[in-house]
């Protein structure tokens, strides 16, 4: 581990912390919009969190980030990982984990799936794979894999930042918590059942600690009644962290202390999978004002960059924090707007110092379900990713042209 928990590593990076001359030098170089990436703060992130839960697995989310310099750094540092689909799976190998160190959790898998995964548990046997409905064990089955299996639970909890993330009480995932059991010791016949699982949502915070107490000590009862030796029980993610300048970061020591007092005394490890606790503040959007508008209700800074390049203030109202770079003046209230035609395509407000068409702007905590759930809509190119680790700077994905926005279109030929 290169990163300690001291003074060098604070709990949360703010996007105040980060250097304007640097994003101004990156913006030059490669252009806007550019997601920045400081592979040192995941470092930073992870250390933090594996030394407040020494005894645990910490599983990254694959699904927050799955920058290959991203998945690299954190395997290097020791981590482990949780990919929610072939897909993600596969990076995870490319990236150079161990099956051991690999989870894959099927979430209403398509077939193609299962398939990818058999193949793969085939080629690296540690693999876990994560099933959330007694369908998916059946089809695992016919598929004649018979090697590690874990469930994942519906503990009838969730927690989280928006409706849309509390997944813990949402009968999508996870089997009802009721029949766990039953279904655990049913397909300890046929596998090896090797855990349990439980995620209750994304961006769990101190208000929400009753929630996560609750979900973990569910799953440390449901580990004490099965009659079977786990190996691990795996609490899920969501750790949340502090999207606006005034909130205070996540109080870690108090999220480890109520999570080992709820689970109790297991002979079982504890694994988490945080996603974007590990990768948020290490990320930075970067996007060029183009409109400077005075409307008589507003004014209304278009840039840019969108709900296509960043899409989590309109699919859950999220806020990012934003900042000129390099920029004085009188501080004005304005509506940040992409250029997507849809009226959810906007940053919300922001006060921006004397705001200028070319100036540059900053949105913080981009690390985390950023250019991971970038789209095409509007036939917009998806934006380039740099990496910065010290002085050094890498691409991680190029930016896209129009000819990769049409690049699977085929002529229709009719038959
Ligand atoms: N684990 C599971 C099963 C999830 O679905 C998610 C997020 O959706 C996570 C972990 C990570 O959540 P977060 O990025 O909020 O830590």
């Amino acid at each position: 581990m290169s990163a300690t928990v001291s003074a060098d590593n604070p709990p949360v990076r703010r996007l105040s912390d980060w250097s304007d001359a640097r994003f101004g030098d990156l913006a030059d170089e490669y252009d806007t919009p550019l997601y920045v990436i400081d592979l040192e703060r995941v470092r930073e992130n992870y250390a933090r969190l594996a030394a407040a839960f020494p005894d645990a697995d910490v599983h990254f989310a694959a699904k927050a980030n799955t920058s290959r310099a991203v998945l690299e750094t954190l395997e290097v540092e020791g981590a482990s990982i949780e990919c929610a689909s072939a897909g993600e799976t596969e990076r995870a190998f490319a990236a150079g984990f161990e099956g051991e160190r690999v989870h894959y959790t099927a979430v209403n898998p398509p077939g193609i799936d299962l398939d990818r995964a058999v193949e793969l548990a085939a080629d690296h046997p540690g693999l876990t794979v994560t099933v959330g409905a007694a369908d998916t064990i059946d089809r695992l089955a016919e598929r004649g894999y018979d090697g590690r299996l874990c469930l994942r639970v519906n503990p009838g909890v969730g927690a989280g930042h928006h409706e849309k993330v509390r997944t813990g009480a949402d009968a999508k995932f996870g089997v009802p918590y009721d029949r766990a059991a039953s279904l655990l010791e049913l397909a300890a016949d046929d596998f090896d059942v090797v855990g349990i699982h439980a995620h209750a949502g994304s961006g769990i915070s101190g208000d929400d600690l009753g929630n996560h107490r609750e979900l973990v000590s569910r799953m440390g009862e449901l580990a004490r009644t099965i009659d079977l030796d786990l190996e691990f029980v795996d609490v899920g993610g969501g750790f949340g962290v502090p999207y606006h300048p005034d909130d205070p970061p996540l109080d870690l020591e108090s999220v480890a202390d109520a999570t080992r007092d709820a689970l109790g005394d297991l002979d079982a490890t504890l694994v988490v999978e945080p996603g974007r606790y590990l990768v948020a503040d290490a990320g930075v959007l970067l996007t060029r004002v183009n409109t400077v508008k005075e409307a008589p209700e507003a004014t209304v800074v278009g840039v840019d960059a969108g709900m296509t390049t960043l899409v989590r203030p309109a699919l859950y109202d999220s806020y990012h924090h934003i900042r000129s770079v390099g920029a004085d003046g009188r501080a004005v209230e304005t509506t940040v707007a992409g250029p997507i035609c849809e009226s959810s395509d906007t940053f919300g407000t922001h006060l921006l110092a004397d705001p200028t068409r070319g100036d540059l702007l900053a949105v913080g905590n981009a690390g985390a379900y950023g250019y991971e759930m970038a789209s095409q809509y509007n036939s917009r190119p998806r934006p380039a990713v740099v990496v910065v680790d010290g002085d050094r700077t890498g691409v991680a994905h190029r930016r896209e042209t129009h000819a990769d926005v049409i690049a699977t279109e085929t002529e229709v030929t009719w038959e």
